[in-house]
């Protein structure tokens, strides 16, 4: 006899058995409640007992003695029935017999409604079987105890048992109806013996249509065909493979639909008879979640494009592949300042815009490129190129499409965009190496100012390298005395100094002096340009009382105002703080900016420019046509002059293309008010043309090269006792 068709009988028995005794627990204590007081449900469970022709029943009365005892319980305890009735079980020696009268002593003593009872016993050929059941006190309405009904199973007899397993008893039905799972039973041919509603519903069949029917109807091909072989293979050498084994599989509906299930088979083994209990789950939703789940870690949720890490796992296996033909190109794209769209048409119009930049990517780039987005405004692609031509042809119409105006939500928005480049130069180069050289190239581009395309090359390590050191020199240049001003005279019309341009100069003890033009980007980029900016202030205007006390301050001395700082917003506060106790240098300080940096934030630039101008302060816009400059915004700020920048100035009076833009320049600036200045001018040709269209005011080595403060306090005393006649140069210079 087999240990498990033991074990598996005595669980169903319990249960059929158990039920009554939960039921009564759970409502103990109402008066009519309590089943076994119940007489509709004594009487269905009694016909229901009766049925199952495989029990053995016994009642005994409340006196201990058998009231009634049927054939089988006689003859699992060696006797005829007509000798049981009326004696009591306590004076057999039989393990049923005892264990019967210990149920009996337990329901008395507990008052419980039910007790299991298993006992060993020996079988009727000598071998060793299990004998179980329960005991079910039998009470009246006040409580009082009438008798107890036994109702046992003989385990021993092991196709019983499978019978009574597999028929569909009406309780075992019940339950199976209520799970919510599919369950379904099968022979070990794998025919449906058994079949539960909620298995039905999920297939889309009557009970009838698959009772008898093999288990593959239920399962697409190649499904069914692997079925039929592991029922094939089980047949031969009864081993099942799939016992145990949760797995994810798919299901066929009646209607030919397939759709994904969980499916689990247990095997229920019966002595000879072998059963296979399939509880299967339909797995759709829960797929579909999973599905969209793994979409989104690899996904951005806002543009589709790869995450970060799905990109790094997605191209560092297609480099590894080699790709086939060609190589690849690695682009990132980094909008610049893409903040100053948010915050001046708000994040609905950001957000629709880099929309619109990834399908723009998407149209330039080849089919099969890979996009990722690295931070808000940042993405990377990976493109099959064929050569650096090719790359750079992409890279081009990547920008050029990119900063094309975009319509996004009711809105045109035109982006600055930096693109920085690396081709893959071996078939071996790791996606990381790639990433950091258009990460460089990417730099550099910034790094010059942005919105161009810019493709690695290898100085560019080397000019990473320096900015780095620079970054770290620069932090101490201040405490280290290391920075100084040199002053540089602009001269009117007639050669006559009437301002100064301050300029910063750093000389590092070891690196030596280092270009404002390589440092200031450098403490733009790091911030340390606030603590500068703020040295420069005060220097300078310290600067200019001493000059005053010695009578030689010029009439304006202008400073230079990183973009940074002065979109901060409290450059007016700190100003005002520095001039406390000189009021009436006001009238005598100047600062020059950037159209670059006016224009990106022109309502900042406009109010900051009416409190500087409030408070006596002048201000300039500096290199006015080096960047994508427009007059019309240069007409909204309250500015008073306009500095042409050197680029212009270099090639006058010969190309006749910068003399046009010079001569229009300043014709435009004099229509809204402004004077000019020119800068760079080194030859007295160029003065004279600058001159002869109308130029308020020239500055460059012509007239002097950036000085000392002493340099240009002697400059300025020595005009006024001898003129410094145009074109005159300035003492040496110190800069
Ligand atoms: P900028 O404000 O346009 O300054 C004029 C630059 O032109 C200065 O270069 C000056 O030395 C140079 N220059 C003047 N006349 C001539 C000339 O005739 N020929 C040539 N070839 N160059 C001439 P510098 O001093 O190297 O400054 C470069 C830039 O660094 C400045 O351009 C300015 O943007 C920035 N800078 C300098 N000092 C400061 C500062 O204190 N703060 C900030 N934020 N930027 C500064
Ligand atoms: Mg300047
Ligand atoms: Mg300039």
């Amino acid at each position: 006899m087999s240990v498990n068709g033991a074990a598996t009988a005595v669980k169903a028995n319990k249960s059929l058995h158990e039920k009554p005794a939960e039921h009564e627990h759970d409502r103990d204590g109402t008066e009519e409640s309590g089943l076994p007081r119940d007489p509709a449900f004594l009487a269905s469970l009694a016909s229901s007992l009766l049925s199952h022709t495989d029990l053995a029943l016994v009642y005994i009365g409340a006196d201990g003695l058998c009231r009634h005892a049927d054939h089988r319980f006689s003859a699992l305890l060696g006797r005829a029935p007509a000798g049981l009735a009326g004696s009591g079980l306590d004076g057999l020696d039989h393990p049923l017999a005892r264990a019967v009268c210990e149920a009996v002593a337990v329901l008395t003593r507990s008052g419980a409604g039910s007790v299991p009872v298993d006992c060993e016993v020996a079988g009727q050929d000598g071998s060793r079987a299990l004998v179980s059941g329960s005991l079910l006190a039998h009470r009246d309405a006040a409580g009082e105890t009438l008798g107890f009904l036994g109702s046992f199973l003989d385990t021993a007899d092991t196709r019983r048992v499978a019978e009574f397993v597999t028929r569909r008893d009406p309780f075992v039905a019940t339950l199976l109806d209520a799970a919510v799972d599919g369950i379904i039973v099968s022979d070990r041919s794998g025919l449906i013996r058994s079949i539960n509603r909620a298995c039905l519903t999920l297939f889309g069949y009557e009970e009838g249509e698959l009772l008898g029917q093999s288990m593959t109807v239920l399962m697409p091909p190649p499904f069914s065909r692997d079925h039929a072989k592991y029922v094939d293979t089980y047949m031969r050498t009864e081993r099942p493979k799939i016992i145990g084994i949760g797995r994810d599989t798919l299901g066929r509906r009646k209607d030919g639909t397939v759709f994904p299930i969980h499916l689990s088979v247990g095997e229920a083994r019966l002595g000879d008879s072998v059963t296979f209990v399939g509880i299967i789950r339909d797995i759709s939703d829960r797929l579909a979640a999973e599905q969209r789940a793994s979409y989104l870690a690899r996904h951005d949720p806002l543009t589709g494009v790869l995450t970060r890490t799905a990109f790094l796992e997605e191209c560092e296996a297609l480099l590894r592949d080699g790709g086939g033909d060609g190589g690849f190109a690695l682009f990132t794209l980094d909008v610049d300042q893409f903040s100053d769209v948010n915050e001046a048409f708000g994040f609905h119009v950001g957000d629709a815009a880099l929309k619109a930049m990834v399908s723009r990517v998407t149209e330039v780039l080849p089919a099969n490129t890979y996009i990722c987005r690295i931070a808000a405004d940042e993405f990377a692609a990976l493109a099959r190129v064929d050569g650096m031509e090719h790359a750079r042809t992409l890279a081009d119409v990547l920008h050029d499409r990119l900063t094309a105006s975009i319509y996004a939500d009711r809105h045109w928005v035109r982006l600055r965009l930096s693109i920085g480049a690396a081709l893959q130069d071996g078939p071996r180069q790791s996606l990381e190496d790639l990433n950091a050289k258009a990460k460089l190239a990417l730099q550099a581009v910034q790094h010059d100012g942005g919105n161009a395309v810019c493709f690695y090359t290898p100085e560019m390590a080397a000019a990473a390298t320096r900015r780095m050191l620079l970054t770290v020199h620069l932090t101490h240049a201040i405490e280290r005395n290391e920075m100084h001003l040199v002053y540089q005279p602009i001269v009117d019309r007639t050669g006559r100094i009437v301002s100064a341009e301050a300029l910063l100069r750093w000389t590092h003890h070891t690196l030596g002096p280092v270009s404002p033009g390589e440092f200031i980007p450098v403490a733009e980029e790091s911030g340390l340009i606030v603590p500068i900016t703020d040295w420069v202030l005060s220097t300078a205007i310290g600067q200019m009382e001493r000059w005053q006390g010695e009578g030689v301050l010029p009439e304006r001395v202008f400073l230079n105002i990183s973009g940074q700082q002065f979109l901060r917003g409290n450059l007016t506060p700190r100003l005002e703080e520095l001039l406390a106790d000189c009021p009436d240098l006001r009238t005598r300080l100047g600062l020059e900016i950037t159209e670059q940096a006016a224009v990106r934030d022109l309502k900042v630039a406009v109010r900051t420019l009416g409190e500087l101008a409030a408070l006596g302060i002048q201000a300039a816009i500096d290199d006015f046509g080096s960047g994508y400059s427009s007059l019309s915004y240069v007409q909204q700020l309250p500015v008073a002059k306009l500095k042409i920048d050197r680029a212009f100035v270099v090639d006058v009076p010969e190309n006749p293309k910068s003399n046009a833009l010079i001569r229009a320049a300043i014709g435009m600036a004099h229509g809204l008010g402004l004077a000019t200045v020119a800068e760079g001018v080194e030859t007295e040709e160029q003065r004279d043309f600058l001159v002869s269209v109308g130029c308020d005011m020239m500055q460059g080595y012509l007239f002097g090269r950036p000085m000392t403060a002493e340099a240009l306090g002697e400059m300025v005393r020595g005009q006024g006792v001898h003129g410094v006649g145009v074109g005159v140069p300035g003492p040496k210079a110190h800069a």
